[in-house]
């Protein structure tokens, strides 16, 4: 009798669902979603920046900081402020940890952001790290993670590769789809506040204007002049993001006359997919 209950609690223990996994930490949510379906169900993915918040700005908690500390490797997106912010920490605590950037080998857009120069008050230009915006992109971001985690954790590697090759077909199908909807507005134009979808743009023959640069806001002459570039391109939709003040934005939609639909977005949503659906569908008319 007292084997039997040993053996019960010995099977209990070895439960999978009571097995702790391993973290691997990515910096946003739409890198979680990613990463999770090429991991499935061997890693835990954590982000050190949840919903919400400006990445270019954001400052992650000790908490979140430490959680990076217990993981198995780090996937930075690459030019997102925050990340250069903490990466000399990050690294003085953790010489050991794996960190991996997964817009390497995307080409590059230069023309969107500025980085301040505070002592000269001049200002250069950055690379534009809003790369997860471009399903193109997301296919490369992909292929860095199963990278990654072969080096990591080679026992799964042949996991990973299936689970990946799903993902890039999945991937395919959505550009396709994309590709579809958008081209009777190919070479058409659509607002945003922050310049958060330039790669979008640009795999789908779209001119993105920006109302705002980093934390500048655009003087009465530059607006004005905005609003008489979009009004010439026939564009009808702005796009806000939810921490934006929408006061602000009716009155740039007044602006530029009616038929401007005013839509909010959250590009670093988990349900990453979903987002660039409704930015297409808005942009398609649908
Ligand atoms: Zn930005």
């Amino acid at each position: 009798m007292v084997a039997v209950a040993i053996v019960v609690f010995v099977v209990g223990c070895a439960d999978p669902a009571a097995r702790k996994i391993p973290v691997v930490s990515v910096s946003i949510e739409p890198q979680r979603w990613l990463l999770e379906q090429i991991v499935g169900d061997k890693m835990e993915v954590r982000s050190l920046m949840g919903n919400g918040g400006n990445p270019e700005h954001y400052e992650p908690t000790f908490s979140h900081l430490a959680n990076l500390e217990k993981s198995v490797a780090y996937f930075q997106v690459g030019n997102l402020g925050f990340e250069s912010a903490i990466m000399e920490k990050v690294q003085a605590n953790n010489p050991d940890l794996p960190i991996y950037c997964v817009s390497d080998s995307i080409r590059m857009i230069l023309d969107t952001h500025h980085h301040d120069h505070h002592k000269d008050s001049e200002e250069c230009l950055a690379y534009d790290p809003h790369t997860w915006s471009s399903v193109k992109n997301a296919k490369i971001m992909a292929a860095n993670m199963l990278r990654g985690m072969k080096e990591v954790d080679a026992d799964n590697a042949a996991y990973y590769t299936r689970n990946f090759i799903t993902l890039s077909h999945k991937l395919d199908s959505l550009d396709l789809m994309l590709t579809e909807k958008l081209a009777p507005v190919c070479g058409g134009s659509f607002i945003v506040w922050h310049p958060s979808l330039s790669y979008f743009a640009r795999d789908y023959g779209l001119t993105q204007l920006a109302l705002g640069m980093e934390n500048k806001e655009l003087s009465v002459e530059e607006t004005r002049s905005l609003i008489d570039r979009a009004r010439s391109a026939g564009t009808t939709v702005f796009f806000i993001q939810k921490d934006f003040d929408r006061s602000q934005a009716v009155a740039i939609t007044d602006g530029l006359g009616s038929d401007i639909k005013l839509i909010s977005i959250n590009p670093l949503a988990y349900e990453w997919a979903d987002e660039i659906q409704v930015v297409a569908d808005a942009i398609a008319g649908k």
